[in-house]
């Protein structure tokens, strides 16, 4: 039976957007999170636009997240930015164990734990992603794979009151070709019993789904009895396709509260 819940939509921009361009959509994507009361919205631009995004998002009911963080709070670290940066420029949210993060920069389950373990500690919202790729999933070991990197990430971590995951196969995203809803149904419930076995049923838990999500195929994953929102790539990066998702989710929650 489905669920009645209000839905989490994030946008990650990534390696995306130039400045003007990022503050214009931030100002059309928080103009109309004012019309969808129900869902929950965050975007996560690139890290020097976070300032001139988080001026634009405040007093808009739309979070500021960031797409990475580093594992240690200060340091010589050249380059990085650290869980207590993030704070201070206005972040609620941050992206953590992203697919493209683990496969172009090395990210390992290890390093993903710590990232979690320090931006938890500041009062960051995490959004850790998990996901198999395609050769993984042929040859049957999805859920191996993503009992592997829950684990990894999870287990010596105190049980936070919230948390958020993304599942994200690796094969859907960018690629245009998402998973079908009950895939994504059958590991969103495997997640929430991993977590469970975990942390206990006391975490509210949000388990998003991320992978070639469109205004046309959200509302199949919105359906699905454990996915709590999405996880958009792409379609973030134009207002109209973003706030297209956002209407959706608003209409579902609609229908499902009666
Ligand atoms: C992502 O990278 O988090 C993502 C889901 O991208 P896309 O929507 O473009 O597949």
């Amino acid at each position: 039976m489905r669920r009645v819940r209000s839905y989490f939509i994030a946008g990650n921009w990534k390696m995306h957007t130039l400045r003007a361009e990022a503050v214009d959509l931030a100002q059309r994507v928080a103009e109309h999170a004012r019309s969808v009361p129900a869902v929950r919205v965050m975007v996560a631009p690139p890290f020097p636009w976070l300032l001139p995004v988080a001026e634009v998002l405040a007093g808009s009911p739309v979070a500021l997240g960031a797409q990475d963080v580093h594992w240690e709070r200060k340091g010589a670290y050249t380059g990085a930015v650290s869980p207590e940066m993030l704070r201070d420029a206005g972040c609620e949210y941050v992206i953590i164990g992203h697919s493209e993060r683990r496969q172009y920069f090395g990210e390992t389950d290890e390093m993903v734990f710590r990232k979690l373990q320090t931006a938890l500690s500041v009062g960051l919202h995490p959004v850790l992603c998990v996901g198999e790729t395609l050769d993984q999933r042929q040859s049957g070991w999805t859920l191996k794979v993503i009992r592997r990197q829950l684990w990894g990430a999870l287990e010596g971590l105190a049980p936070p009151s919230a948390f958020t995951i993304a599942y994200e196969p690796v094969w859907a995203i960018g690629t245009g070709v998402p998973a079908h809803p009950e895939q994504a149904q059958e590991v969103h419930a495997f997640i929430r019993a991993e977590t469970a076995r975990l942390w206990g049923e006391g975490v509210d838990l949000r388990i998003l789904y991320g992978g070639s999500v469109t205004p046309d195929n959200v509302e199949g994953f919105l359906r699905a009895p454990d996915v709590d929102g999405a996880l958009v790539g792409g379609a973030s990066l134009k207002a109209e396709t973003f706030n297209a998702i956002l209407d959706v989710a608003q209409s579902l929650v609609g229908e499902g509260s009666t």
